[in-house]
């Protein structure tokens, strides 16, 4: 037993909450002296930018972070090429249980043209850090259960989704929380990040002399027209929460030839699974119908995998904002959040496997993400302290989630339950019954 636990009358191991937020004082300590070295990370990744599936540098600069630590181990291209994981584990004195498995995950590429306007390698210093900050934290005292902390670099966040790859390969199988927080405007716990599914679009026509012999020719570039045209009058009976945009990626070569090939990207996007699949239908007729009225042959595809909204957690949201609360954030009001513009992220498929939280922080600058000005505020000084910030209340939250088992057990109900109504299992009225029947469930 740690110095700072004692035996409870039924002789189980508590930990008095004075310890707790000494522990949390400890990982933020630990996060502040290692200040130079995680400022330098993320500076290395940001004046490096790469992108998706092609993070070389940056899985060299943070693979080496923890080897040259001694006691995380580290595979390097770990399931995909540009991905890693560092573990450690705490002290295996109780040998007898499972340890709890608590993930930090790092992105960090960028965007073509842009660099780091999103600001992953602020991602990829926050995981770092919290994952440093809880380490010290679990050094300086025993927790109740053995755990086990996952450093998990998952590349391609813009284009494609490394984090689906990553689930298919079993990366999330055994871990109980998983942590991470992503650049924005402001301190928010939560945000609806939607649904997205890709769609590219091909139309096969004729082509033929535009003038001389038109009518011989089958218009490729008629029916991308016709489809966006079809799209925008199904605008009118969209939700207000739908989302369509695309562009024409060709449309044919020449003037005086009837365009024999077009092509079209568009983004669909929803705030649940169900309505995007509302939604996908919907546009597939708005594209078959402009293959009908030109006499082309149509060609849908999708180039990724389909990325899912981010599930809230309530309790760790609940969590993050009093730890963040102590730290001097200031988060907007709940309404105010839900009702906040956002995209889309591949943790929205991780939120689907394993509890977590994916929670934006203000970088010390109104900038707007995938702007160049955003791209000057990730790399500049200022951000290190909100970055920073961050990580701790990343780090104190899985203390809380590590020295509380019963919040774990609300963490485990939020999951099972936003899950069952996402997959429209039960009732809204059934769903506001169980929440209100749940003892002691910190969240609700
Ligand atoms: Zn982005
Ligand atoms: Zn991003």
């Amino acid at each position: 037993m740690g110095p700072d636990q004692q035996q409870d009358a039924g002789g189980e191991c508590m930990t008095e909450p004075r310890t707790l937020e000494q522990c949390k004082q400890r990982a933020a300590e630990r996060i502040q002296e290692e200040r130079e070295c995680l400022c330098a990370l993320s500076r290395d990744i940001w004046r490096r930018p790469e992108l998706a599936y092609q993070e070389q540098q940056a899985h060299a600069t943070l693979t080496r972070f923890f080897s040259c630590r001694g006691d995380w181990l580290v595979e390097p291209h770990y399931k995909l090429d540009t991905a890693f994981r560092a573990q450690w584990t705490s002290s295996l004195s109780h040998k007898e249980s499972q340890p709890l498995h608590i993930g930090f995950l790092c992105e960090y590429d960028a965007l073509p043209g842009l660099g780091h306007a999103c600001g992953h390698n602020l991602i990829a210093e926050v995981g770092a850090a919290a994952a440093l900050g809880l380490q010290a934290a679990l050094e300086f005292t025993q927790p109740p259960r053995p755990v086990k902390i996952t450093v998990l670099g998952t590349p391609a966040e813009e284009d494609g989704g490394g984090k689906i790859d990553l689930i298919e390969a079993g990366a999330f199988m055994d871990m109980h929380v998983v942590f991470m927080a992503h650049p924005g405007q402001d301190d928010a716990a939560y945000l609806p990040d939607v649904a997205e599914h890709d769609v590219t679009v091909k139309y096969y026509g004729k082509a033929s002399h535009a003038a001389a012999y038109p009518w011989e020719g089958v218009n490729a570039l008629d029916a991308a027209i016709l489809a966006y045209n079809n799209l925008s009058v199904l605008r009118q009976q969209m939700k207000p929460t739908w989302r369509v945009h695309g562009i024409i990626k060709n449309g044919g070569v020449k003037p005086n030839i009837v365009p024999a090939y077009s092509e079209l990207e568009f983004y669909l996007r929803a705030p649940s699974l169900k309505e995007l699949a509302k939604l996908q239908e919907k546009a597939d007729a708005c594209f078959k119908a402009a293959a009908v009225a030109t006499g082309c042959r149509v060609e849908l595809s999708s180039s990724g995998h389909d990325y899912y909204n981010v599930l809230q957690n309530k309790t760790l949201a609940k969590t993050y904002v009093e730890n963040g609360k102590q730290l001097g954030m200031q988060f907007q009001a709940d309404n105010q959040a839900l009702n906040s513009l956002s995209g889309s992220t591949d943790f929205g498929n991780v939120s689907f496997v394993v509890p977590g939280i994916h929670p934006y922080f203000y970088i010390g600058s109104d900038a707007l993400n995938h702007t160049e000005e955003y791209t000057e505020a990730a790399g500049s000084k200022e951000a290190q302290f909100y970055t920073l910030r961050t990580a701790k209340a990343l780090a104190m939250t899985a203390l809380d989630v590590i020295f509380k088992p019963d919040l774990l057990v609300n963490v485990c109900e939020d999951f099972k339950l936003i899950k069952l109504i996402e997959e429209g299992n039960i009732s809204v009225t059934e769903k506001n019954r169980e929440s209100s029947g749940g003892a002691g469930c910190a969240s609700r």
